[in-house]
């Protein structure tokens, strides 16, 4: 297995990416805040796929966490995700340090209009701009031909294709579908924080969200079925719900009864631990 070089600044950076470049390699990226699990090397090996190069970041980006947020917290082991990534043949790792990503002075933010309004936008303030403008930044330090994201996040994934396309940053989003755990439970660094106990219950959410869709694609007024939807959650003990919505794929506004294409999103907390997920409903 060849070895992981890594690097942490943008010169290095840019440096490797011109190598790569004059041996004529498409190049994949593939953003992280670390902490990987298998649906960050799902990304990876999406990625593989399609470029003869690949390069993986990880940044714990304080700008996208909220103040009440687990940034202190969020857990981060490089030597365990730098073995994972070698494991899969990933050609670089750029990790950076914060002052390399925000010098002193740092004051430019990208911000994305309407998509962010709405869902995720409303329960965490300043998430999307923190997204953006972290995510512009690595597009334009590296240069990618294609970058990968995963639905899992699905209004992130919006929000990149919306802000790539405004920019006119020449590269390719490309989107892997959502990669779960056996009981369906979606894959998230931020599962490490569930108690076993908790663990089991969140497979609650996955099942109630399979069954909220089916009944959904019936084409009934969608807002009983979620009121319904959102009373099973907290029965099966989920603490709060910040959202369970069904919304227009594309500008992710609610809408009263599902139809091309429309997805159900939902954020509910589990204990202290937030947890996210979609589905398409058709
Ligand atoms: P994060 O490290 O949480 O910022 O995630 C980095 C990338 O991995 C984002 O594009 C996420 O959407 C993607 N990702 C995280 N979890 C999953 C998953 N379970 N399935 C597919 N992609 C994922």
């Amino acid at each position: 297995m060849p070895e992981l070089q890594i690097v942490r600044t943008v010169a290095d950076l840019r440096a490797v990416v011109a190598q790569y470049r004059r041996s004529g390699a498409g190049i994949g990226l593939v953003p992280t805040m670390g902490a990987l699990h298998d649906g960050h090397l799902t990304l990876v090996r999406s990625a593989k796929l399609d470029n003869a190069r690949v390069i993986a970041t990880i940044f714990v980006n304080p700008k996208q966490f909220g103040p009440t947020e687990d940034l202190a917290r969020y857990p981060r082991d490089e030597a365990a995700d730098a073995a994972m990534l070698k494991e899969l043949g990933t050609d670089l790792l750029f990790a950076p340090d914060l002052e390399e990503m925000y010098p002193e002075g740092f004051a430019t933010s990208v911000s994305v209009g309407a998509l962010t309004q709405s869902l995720e936008g409303l329960s965490r303030p300043g998430f999307f701009t923190g997204v953006a403008t972290v995510v512009t930044k690595l597009l334009l330090q590296a240069l990618p031909d294609r970058a990968y994201f995963g639905e899992k996040d699905f209004q992130q994934l919006q929000v990149v294709r919306r802000m790539v396309r405004d920019l006119n940053l020449p590269v390719g989003i490309v989107a892997v579908p959502t990669i779960r755990e056996a009981d369906g439970l979606a894959m998230s660094s931020r599962n490490r924080y569930l108690s076993p106990a908790q663990r089991k219950m969140a497979g609650a959410l996955p099942q109630i969200m399979h069954e909220t869709v089916a009944e959904l694609r019936n084409g009934q007024i969608a807002s009983p079925i979620i009121a319904k939807a959102k009373g099973r959650l907290h029965q099966a003990g989920f603490d709060r719900v910040d959202y369970l919505e069904l919304c227009d794929e594309t500008s992710l506004q609610p809408i009263p009864v599902a139809r091309a294409p429309s997805r159900l999103l939902v954020a509910a907390y589990v204990g202290g631990t937030r947890l996210i997920d979609n589905w398409p409903v058709v």
